[in-house]
């Protein structure tokens, strides 16, 4: 009974957070199936901290104080419900078993339901960082019981990333599966901010007819201001790369097909269960499945629209770079607002008590969407908790109303030159789709009230109502 905490899966993840953990002075029981990650972990880090090696599931709990905290870092999906019933066996009540996989939030509830059962406390949790952040700090997104939370957050918080306020990357989301889920918003999210800066990238390059070095400059300096992330950061390096074999600018020589692993696709179909509008994180997923599309691209390749257009003059690029940073940043508020509305939602759904302020602070630093703006989404819940969207906070509302010409001005400009822009486009399309007095919602309700006798709503008058088409168009109302 020598570790404060045990790991068992010790691939890249577990590796660096079994590392992590000692380095800030916490013993750390390792373990894992074959033995030979465990030694090689011994060997090349050992002297980092205090490892306890266990050679097996019951020298690795027999290792751990009381109550027990196992941190599970192996293969999700069948290999993670192995592995759980494998240490469930062996553990007592009051144990905490932690799966810091990537699990579906739906296993998550699932798992956590059963292992309540036999008195165990099971705590999901989301790691965001990648094998770097769990080295030197992730944001961590645990779920589970507040008893467990109390257990193991001074753990938690000491290998968390650090805000820049100094805050750790780390709070209880909410009971079983919300730390999952609001991992999966995070990638969500992830994905349509990615697909904006894409966006931005081709309109510099094929409206402005910048080189990737230039748009990697102007990257830069929109890293200084509003939008600093980590992502823009990481765009910057990306173009100013060279390839080394043919000396072109690196992402001239990289096939244009993205490719995913899923957790954005899981974020629409929840979204589309919840009936909640994630326009932004849908386009974001379709574009990347378009462009991966060769069956239809090569079909639609000799279709007719403007190509290769003359580029702006000089000084009308350099205008062009203003409006498209305000259509960036315009279109990324939009895409936060959704992804958040979705939170909420999920919240509702099952019944988690999420603070959405609490998830914008440990989204400041450790993770992918890791960027300044999201201090600013703290403070708009701070200053309102109930704020029913992001773009009620008074801020953001100015912010986009100050940034709307721009914003139209780089959209019409995509389309009159055939740049596809699906995110910025969409966004934009949400922002007057909420802010219009009218919508034609009206007709559609009308015309499925005439074909399928659906029934409507008045404007003038409470009850449902339904108009005889077939007959003499007079109208009843319904109980
Ligand atoms: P992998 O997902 O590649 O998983 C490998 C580990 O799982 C090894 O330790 C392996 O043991 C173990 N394992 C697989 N099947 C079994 C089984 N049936 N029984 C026991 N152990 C098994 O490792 P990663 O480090 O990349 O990821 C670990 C988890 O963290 C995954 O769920 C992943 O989705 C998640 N994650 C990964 C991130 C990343 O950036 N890579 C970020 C955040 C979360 P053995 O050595 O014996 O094969």
């Amino acid at each position: 009974e020598t570790a404060r905490i045990g790991v068992t899966g010790l691939a890249v993840m577990g590796r660096n957070l079994a590392r992590n953990l000692a380095r800030n002075g916490c013993p750390v029981a390792v373990h894992n199936r074959t033995y030979a990650r465990t030694q090689a972990l011994l060997d090349e880090h050992g002297d980092e901290g205090t490892f306890v090696p266990a050679g097996s599931a019951e020298e690795l709990v027999a290792s751990l104080e009381r109550p027990r905290k196992l941190l599970l870092m192996v293969k999700a999906g069948a290999p993670t419900d192995a592995v759980v019933e494998e240490f469930a066996a062996l553990l007592e009540p009051g144990d905490i078993l932690v799966d810091g996989g990537n699990a579906h939030f739906e296993d998550t509830r699932r798992r956590e339901a059963a292992l309540r059962e036999r008195g165990l406390h099971f705590v999901g949790t989301g790691i965001s960082g990648g094998e770097e952040g769990a080295l030197h700090g992730p944001s961590l997104m645990p779920g589970g019981t507040a008893e467990a939370y109390r257990e193991l957050a001074p753990l938690l918080e000491r290998i968390a990333a650090r805000a820049p306020d100094g805050a750790p990357c780390t709070t209880h989301v909410g009971t079983d599966g919300a730390g999952h889920f609001v991992k999966m918003v995070h990638n969500g999210i992830e994905y349509a901010d990615m697909q904006l800066i894409g966006e931005a990238y081709d309109l510099l390059r094929r409206v402005a007819g910048w080189s990737s070095a230039r748009i990697a400059e102007t990257f830069r300096s929109w890293n200084r201001g509003r939008l600093d992330s980590y992502l823009i950061e990481i765009t910057a390096e990306v173009l100013t790369h060279t390839d080394t074999r043919t000396g072109e600018p690196f992402v001239d020589v990289v096939a244009d097909q993205a490719e995913q692993k899923g957790t954005g696709r899981w974020t629409v179909q929840h979204a589309l269960g919840l009936g909640v509008p994630v326009p932004g994180i849908a386009d974001a997923v379709f574009a990347r499945s378009q462009s991966g599309n060769t069956r239809l691209r090569s079909a639609a390749a000799p279709l007719a629209g403007p190509r290769d257009a003359a580029p702006l003059e000089p000084h009308e690029a350099e205008e062009f770079a203003g409006l498209v940073e305000q259509a960036l940043y315009a279109s990324k508020v939009i895409a936060y607002a959704q992804g958040w509305d979705l939170i909420r939602a999920g919240g509702e759904e099952y019944g988690w008590d999420i603070d959405p302020g609490a998830m914008a602070a440990i989204w400041r630093a450790g993770c992918i969407i890791r960027a300044a703006f999201l201090d600013r989404i703290r403070a708009a819940y701070a200053q309102t908790p109930r704020l029913p969207t992001l773009l009620a906070d008074p801020e953001f509302g100015r912010e986009l109303g100050a940034a709307q010409d721009a914003w139209r001005t780089t959209v019409s400009e995509a389309v009159r030159r055939g740049v596809p822009v699906p995110g910025m486009a969409g966004a934009l399309a949400y922002y007057d789709g909420l802010r219009a007095d009218r919508l034609p919602a009206a007709l559609t309700q009308a015309q499925r009230d005439f074909f399928g006798a659906h029934t409507y709503r008045r404007v003038d008058r409470a009850g449902v109502f339904h108009t005889r088409w077939d007959a003499d168009r007079t109208e009843v109302e319904e109980d």
